[in-house]
């Protein structure tokens, strides 16, 4: 197991297509549909040669995973990490699928992955892998395809290389093939945030249904990178007691909460996660105990936000988690069986495929200003994104109210029916038995 993480071992795409069994009980779709959305289309796995700094050749394994394109070319990020397996991949592309559906994207879902530690990489030799991966899945992606985005441990600059090696095999400028580039390569303003930001907006209508008063409101985020240093400025912003957070390396406890800009500066500029206050470019350490990833998931907090990987909340802890509301910004953190032991101690769980929608969404806006070659102001991107979060928010609260059903079922209950309905109107066996029904 690699220093880098905690999660079991175990077979996360049959855990993930579990829950369609679960939602299929709330939404009217064909068995059909159902059956076809249990499969991945396609499925590429790649051998990527790379010339190392000190002269040697290194091969690593990369995979693509195309799981579903009936409602428009699929859609998905890229990780780097040493535990990326194909179970994995297909189980992210999985997700990608439904929360696109989630959130009336024109996209199916796709996922990427390399099996490589990027810490021990040069920056020379992380761009050979970079654009050593593109060069082998040139034919399997493209902007009408399949459309790659940045994921754990990969961020702009590797989808600007990507880009551009893509672009180099077409022979002619292509930034729609990824989103998650740089402003100046063709990324849109506001993708930088845009996972945390629409986890933000979630948390927001949510505050807004149980009228909470933010400065009551203690907050833990597990994984302090790009999507769980956002979610945790933004909530900061707005008064809430960011009361905990961590990275691969362990966490930081403090109950009087922290400063989120502080930590960030501080994370972003020496690579760890410190307990400081930063006046100007001064940052204090600050008191703070330190804890592990453990006792930070199990915190008595009214707000737990997992935002690092998989299976962090699992059957052998789940009893064991306090808060009461859960917003999943990782993919995945939570197992199927901690699932049912969460509904039961009453926890609302806002699920992935809603929560950590807001990247997919900006990145939709980005491959749309990148093919009509006109970009927006960052307002535009905020607006749009926040109607779009609340939009689908409400309506899954809402079938979570009518149904009396945990929100993951009503998530999936959701995005089944427009993903049924685009797979029906190509006609199931009713209709080509019978010329009619769907
Ligand atoms: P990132 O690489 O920027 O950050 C990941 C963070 O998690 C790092 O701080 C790392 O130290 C920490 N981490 C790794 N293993 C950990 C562990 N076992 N315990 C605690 N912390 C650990 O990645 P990211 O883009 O912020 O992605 C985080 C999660 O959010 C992933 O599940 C990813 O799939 C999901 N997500 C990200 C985006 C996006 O746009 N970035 C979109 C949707 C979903």
């Amino acid at each position: 197991m690699s220093i880098d993480t905690i999660h079991e071992e175990r077979n996360i795409f049959a855990d993930a297509i579990k829950r369609l069994d679960l939602a299929i009980e709330h939404a009217d779709i064909h068995a059909e549909a159902l059956e076809k959305l249990k499969h991945p289309k396609a499925v590429l796995e790649v051998s990527i040669p790379v010339r190392m700094d000190d002269g040697s050749l290194k091969v690593f394994t990369g995979y693509r995973v195309r799981h579903d394109n009936t409602r428009g070319p699929t859609k998905g990020g890229i990780r780097y990490h040493p535990d990326v397996s194909l179970d994995e991949v297909k189980a992210l592309a999985f997700w990608m699928t439904f929360k696109c559906a989630v959130v009336g994207l024109p996209f199916g879902g796709g996922k990427g992955g390399v099996i490589v530690n990027p810490k021990e990489l040069s920056p020379l030799e992380l761009q050979r892998l970079s654009r050593g991966f593109i060069d082998q899945i040139a034919d399997f992606i493209g902007p009408e395809v399949d459309i790659p985005a940045p994921d754990v441990y990969t961020n702009a600059m590797i989808m600007g290389w990507m880009a551009d090696e893509y672009s180099t095999i077409q022979r002619q400028w292509t930034p729609a093939v990824i989103t998650g580039k740089p402003i100046p390569l063709g990324g849109s303003l506001g993708r930088d945030d845009a996972t945390g930001r629409g986890a933000y907006y979630c948390i927001k209508e949510l505050e807004r249904h149980k009228s909470w008063n933010p400065s009551d409101i203690t907050v833990a985020v597990q994984g302090f990178g790009n999507a769980g240093q956002y979610v945790a400025k933004l909530l900061h912003a707005d008064g809430y007691n960011i009361v905990a957070v961590s990275d691969s390396r362990g966490g930081i406890y403090r109950p009087n909460g922290f400063d989120v800009p502080s930590l960030m500066k501080f994370k972003n500029e020496s690579r760890q996660l410190k307990a400081v206050y930063c006046e100007g470019q001064l940052c204090n350490l600050i008191e703070a105990e330190t804890i592990s990833n453990e006792q930070l998931l199990e915190l008595d907090v009214d707000i737990l936000i997992p935002a690092a990987m998989e299976n962090q909340i699992t059957e052998s802890n789940a009893h064991d988690i306090k808060a009461k509301v859960i917003v999943e910004v990782a993919n995945g953190p939570i197992t199927f069986d901690a699932d049912e032991i969460l509904n039961a101690n009453d926890a609302l769980v806002i699920p992935d495929i809603l929560a950590n929608a807001g990247g997919v969404t900006v990145s939709y806006f980005e491959w749309t200003q990148n093919k009509q070659g006109f970009y927006w102001p960052l307002e535009d991107v905020h607006d749009r994104l926040q109607t779009i979060m609340a939009r689908e928010f409400n309506t899954i609260y809402d079938i979570h109210l009518e149904k009396q059903v945990d929100m993951r079922s009503a998530a999936y209950a959701h995005a089944l029916s427009r993903l049924g309905d685009a797979i029906s109107a190509l006609g199931t066996q009713d209709y080509f038995e019978n010329g009619s029904g769907s």
